[in-house]
C-alpha cells in the first residue's frame, strides 16, 4: 500500500521504517530541511536502537523515501498519517498548530479519497478540528473529496519503539467508518498476527485512551515517588516495600520503580494537556494535578539532597553526572530530569562534568558552549576534579560500575543515585558514601 507519513520525528521515523519494513511504499515528508537531506543522504536525526538499520535496508530497496514537498506526499499515500509534534502550549494544553497546518496542506493537495491517521496525541475532538481544516481548504479550491479522519494514538515507547511498533500491545484504531476500519486492518494485518490486537471503537474514545494511558503511568511513578519520600521520612527502604507490593498482581512490579522523576516528551505534556482539557469542561482534576506537583517537586529531589549534603555551599564545586537522557536508549531530553539538576547547579554556582552514552550530541545543542558544562567521552572521565558522582538515567552500563574507580576520583567520595540502579553495600565497601532515593543514606 502507498503511504504517506507527515511528520519525521521519533513517531513518524518509526512508523515509516515500520510500515516500509513489511513491504508498503512509503514516503516521509518533513518541514525540516536538514533532516530531510540528512534522511536522503544515509544519516538518521535521532537515535533510536536499529532504526538506523532499518532505514537503510528499506531505502535501498526503494519502498522508503524522503521529502520537504507536502504536495508530492499527498499525492503518493492512499493513507496519510500525521505524525508531528504536540507540543504543550503556554497553558499546558496541546498545541495544534503543526497537525492542523498538515490537515490545510492535505486540503490543498488531495485530488482523490484519501485516509487521514492521526498518529500525534491530541485532544478529544481534535479529529474534528482536522475535518475541518480539511474541509475549509478543499472549500477554498473548489473541491470535493471525499475523506476520513482516523485516530490511531502511537503507543511506541522510545529506546524499544521499533520492537513495540512490528508487536504491538494493542492497535487502537478509532473512526465511525466501518470501511475506514477494515483498510487500517489490512494495512497493520502484518503487525496483529497472533491473535487479533486490533481495538476498534469510536473517534473520541481512542483519542482518550492515548491520554488515559500516559497519565495512568505516570500516576505509577508519582504515587511510587511520594511513597518513597514518606518511607526516607518514617525510616523504611522503598525498594523493600516495592519488592512487597509488587507480589500482588493486582499492583504487579511493572512500573513501580522510584526515582528522580518522569520526563520526556510525552507523560509531563500529556498529564498537562489532559488536566487542561478536563478543567476546560469545569471538571477539576485533583488527582492529574496532584501527579504533575509530585513529579515537579520530585526532579529536585537530586539537587536538594546534594545541596544538603555540602551544607548549601555548591559554589565552586564540581558535580559529576552519568546519564542526561530522560531514559536509557534514547537521546531525548525533552524535559529530562538532569536538566533541572544542571541548571540547579549552575544556578548555584557550581560546575557539571556528564557523561550519557547517546545523548551528548543534543546536551551540546541545548546549552552550546560554556564554562560550567564539561562534556566528556566516558563515564570515568567525568569523575576526573569532580567533589561527587549523581546518576540520573539508568543506562544499563552504569549499573555495575567499577566502585574503587570512582571512590579514587572523587574529591568527596559520595554517589547520589537518582534511580536506585546501584549496590549501595557495594559502593560504601569501596570507602563511597551512598545516597539514593526513598531510603536511608549508607556510609
Ligand atoms: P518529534 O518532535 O520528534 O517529530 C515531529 C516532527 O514533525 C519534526 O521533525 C517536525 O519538523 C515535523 N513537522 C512539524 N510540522 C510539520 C509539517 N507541517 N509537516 C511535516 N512535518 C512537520 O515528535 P515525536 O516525538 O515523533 O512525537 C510526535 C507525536 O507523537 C506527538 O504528538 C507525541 O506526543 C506523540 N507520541 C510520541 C511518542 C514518543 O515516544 N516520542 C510516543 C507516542 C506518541
Amino acid at each position: 500500500m502507498d503511504v504517506t507519513i507527515f511528520g519525521s520525528g521519533y513517531v513518524g521515523l518509526v512508523t515509516g521504517a515500520c510500515l516500509a519494513e513489511v513491504g508498503n511504499r512509503v514516503l516521509c515528508i518533513d518541514v525540516d530541511p536538514r533532516k530531510i537531506d540528512l534522511l536522503n543522504s544515509g544519516g538518521v536525526p535521532i537515535y533510536e536502537p536499529g532504526l538506523e538499520e532499518m532505514i537503510k535496508q528499506n531505502r535501498d530497496a526503494g519502498r522508503l523515501s524522503f521529502s520537504t514537498d507536502a504536495a508530492e506526499g499527498v499525492r503518493h499515500g492512499l493513507f496519510q498519517f500525521i505524525a508531528v509534534g504536540t507540543p504543550p502550549d503556554e497553558d499546558g494544553s496541546a498545541d495544534l498548530q503543526y497537525v492542523l497546518a498538515v490537515a490545510r496542506s492535505i486540503g490543498s493537495h488531495m485530488d482523490g479519497y484519501r485516509i487521514i491517521v492521526n498518529k500525534s496525541t491530541v485532544p478529544v475532538g481534535t479529529a474534528d478540528q482536522v475535518a475541518a481544516a480539511v474541509s475549509e481548504a478543499l472549500r477554498a479550491r473548489d473541491a470535493e473529496v471525499e475523506f476520513d479522519v482516523v485516530s490511531n494514538p502511537e503507543f511506541l515507547k522510545e529506546g524499544a519503539a521499533i520492537e513495540d511498533f512490528m508487536r504491538p500491545d494493542r492497535i487502537i484504531v478509532g473512526t465511525d467508518n466501518p470501511r475506514t476500519g477494515e483498510l487500517l486492518r489490512a494495512l497493520y494485518a502484518p503487525f496483529n498476527r497472533s491473535h487479533d490486537r486490533l481495538m476498534l471503537m469510536d473517534v473520541r474514545s481512542a483519542e482518550l485512551t492515548k491520554y488515559a494511558a500516559n497519565a495512568m503511568l505516570a500516576t505509577k511513578i508519582s504515587f511510587m515517588n511520594e511513597l518513597s519520600n514518606i518511607a526516607e521520612a518514617v525510616g523504611a527502604d522503598i525498594e523493600k516495600v516495592r519488592i512487597g507490593i509488587g507480589s500482588d498482581p493486582r499492583i504487579g512490579y511493572q512500573f513501580i520503580y522510584p526515582g528522580c522523576g518522569y520526563g520526556g516528551s510525552c507523560f509531563p505534556k500529556d498529564v498537562r494537556a489532559l488536566e487542561r482539557t478536563a478543567r476546560g469542561l469545569g471538571y477539576k482534576p485533583q488527582l492529574l494535578q496532584a501527579v504533575e506537583e509530585v513529579n515537579f517537586r520530585q526532579k529536585d529531589l537530586i539537587f536538594n539532597k546534594i545541596k544538603t549534603y555540602f551544607n548549601d555551599d555548591l559554589a565552586g564545586r564540581t558535580i559529576a553526572i552519568w546519564g542526561l537522557a530522560f531514559k536509557p536508549n534514547t537521546d531525548d531530553m525533552r524535559e529530562a530530569s538532569s536538566r533541572v539538576l544542571i541548571e540547579s547547579l549552575w544556578a548555584a554556582g557550581a560546575t557539571v562534568r556528564a557523561y550519557d552514552p547517546v545523548a551528548m550530541h543534543e546536551t551540546q545543542r541545548i546549552y552550546g558552549e560554556r564554562p560550567d558544562l564539561v562534556l566528556v567521552d566516558d563515564a570515568h572521565s567525568a569523575l576526573e576534579g569532580a567533589d561527587a558522582l549523581a546518576v540520573l538515567t539508568e543506562w544499563s552500563e552504569f549499573r555495575s560500575p567499577d566502585f574503587h574507580a570512582i571512590q579514587s576520583r572523587l574529591k568527596d567520595r559520595v554517589v547520589f543515585d537518582g534511580r536506585n540502579i546501584l549496590d549501595g553495600r557495594l559502593a560504601t565497601a569501596s570507602g563511597l558514601t551512598y545516597i539514593s532515593i526513598g531510603r536511608a543514606p549508607m556510609r
